[in-house]
């Protein structure tokens, strides 16, 4: 963000530690990254929990639409602000009072001891200028006074990244030196972009020896060992036997799921029993059996549920609509817009007279909504 301009004093700091690594940058840059894997990640803190916890209101930014209709990237940030008074927590409580008038806001605050989710990244916020702002996902990286805390602070910010990344489909490319690619810092915006004329992080980086390319490889090396724990936990016989599906498509077999629809409970016979289990409930599926071609999934001695109460069917949206509860309310918050792809379950349901689709126990969307 860098609100403040640089001091003299600070710009004398910079040019004496300058000197000093001339030689060593890549070896002290690399034991940086060494020594941050070491660091256990501090996950996030909700901003609007933590300000629950604190009884302080939660003064909602309305959130930027992005041009793409999701983020495109993320751009790093520093605060340039020092002292113990600029810590994660600080602020976010700063930012949650004064955003109207500072006009500024960002997606998260991270420091040594945590990460502080701001505001869902689905919309953009007011981080880097008219350019960035409805295109990247915008984290501020708050001063810390002593290398290790500096070292904890990059790893988390550069595990929730990584975790971004994977989370809005991004493959990880570096844009500071060419201006394209999902991993800016503000200083790039301000090359390739414009709109706004901030360098951050990069002089509080060189303070430590450090460079926007090697934090680059430390959020490479985090979003690679991400995959790699999600590829070993999937079952990859199941996306060779479904590789144009999400794990979400693909039909259950067996284990503990939850019911995404009701399901009246049918015999072996395919005879419904009339007994009824709400759309939440767990289950445990132990095998499926085709009765009069028709699947269903066997939850208990003689009791079955047709199938598709548990495997989601994907419909794509044709007109922009809102999600609705189970008593038909629309549900501002959620807008869904067209071509987007929802997961329903079951047979549509009649609410006040209308066709509905449920996504889960409590969400529905119109059946005349969807394809
Ligand atoms: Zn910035």
């Amino acid at each position: 963000m860098k609100l403040k301009k640089l001091t003299i004093a600070f710009i004398a700091a910079i040019s004496l530690i300058d000197t000093f690594s001339f030689n060593n940058e890549e070896t002290q840059a690399a034991s940086i990254n060494t020594e941050a894997k070491k660091y256990k990640y501090s996950g996030v803190t909700y901003l609007y929990k933590m300000l629950k916890l604190e009884g302080i209101k939660y003064n909602k930014f309305p959130g930027v639409e992005y041009q793409n209709g999701k983020p495109e990237g993320i751009v790093v940030h520093e605060t340039d602000d020092p002292g113990a008074t600029a810590t994660a927590h600080d602020e976010a409580i700063y930012f949650n009072r004064e955003w109207q008038n500072i006009q500024a806001y960002v997606h998260a605050f991270v420091d040594s001891k945590q990460v502080i989710q701001m505001r869902s990244p689905d919309v953009g916020t007011w981080g880097a200028g008219q350019q960035a702002n409805n295109r990247f996902i915008q984290v501020e990286l708050c001063e810390e006074d002593s290398r290790d805390a500096f070292i904890k602070s990059i790893n988390n910010d550069a595990i929730y990244i990584a975790k971004l990344l994977h989370r809005y489909d991004l493959q990880p490319d570096n844009a500071c030196d060419d201006g394209q690619g999902t991993i800016w810092s503000h200083h790039a915006v301000s090359n390739f972009l414009g709109g706004t004329d901030h360098v951050d992080p990069d002089g509080y980086f060189e303070k430590w020896g450090y460079s926007m390319d090697q934090f680059y490889s430390l959020i490479k090396y985090y979003y690679d060992l991400q995959k790699k724990n999600t590829q070993s936990q999937s079952n990859l016989k199941d996306k060779d036997k479904y590789p144009n599906k999400t794990k979400e498509e693909i039909p259950v077999v067996q284990g503990a799921v939850t019911l995404g629809h009701d399901a009246y409970i049918y015999d072996a016979k395919g005879n419904n029993t009339k007994k009824l289990k709400y759309a939440g409930s767990p289950v445990v599926v132990m095998g499926y059996k085709m009765i009069n071609g028709k699947k269903y999934y066997q939850i208990g001695k003689d009791q079955y549920v047709v199938a598709s109460n548990i495997d989601a069917t994907p419909k794509t949206v044709n007109k922009d609509t809102y999600l609705r509860t189970r008593t038909g309310e629309i549900e501002k918050q959620n807008k869904v817009k067209k071509g987007s792809r929802v997961l329903v379950y079951g047979s549509k349901i009649t609410i006040k007279g209308q066709k509905y689709y449920a996504l889960n126990a409590t969400q529905y969307v119109l059946a005349s909504d969807v394809n």
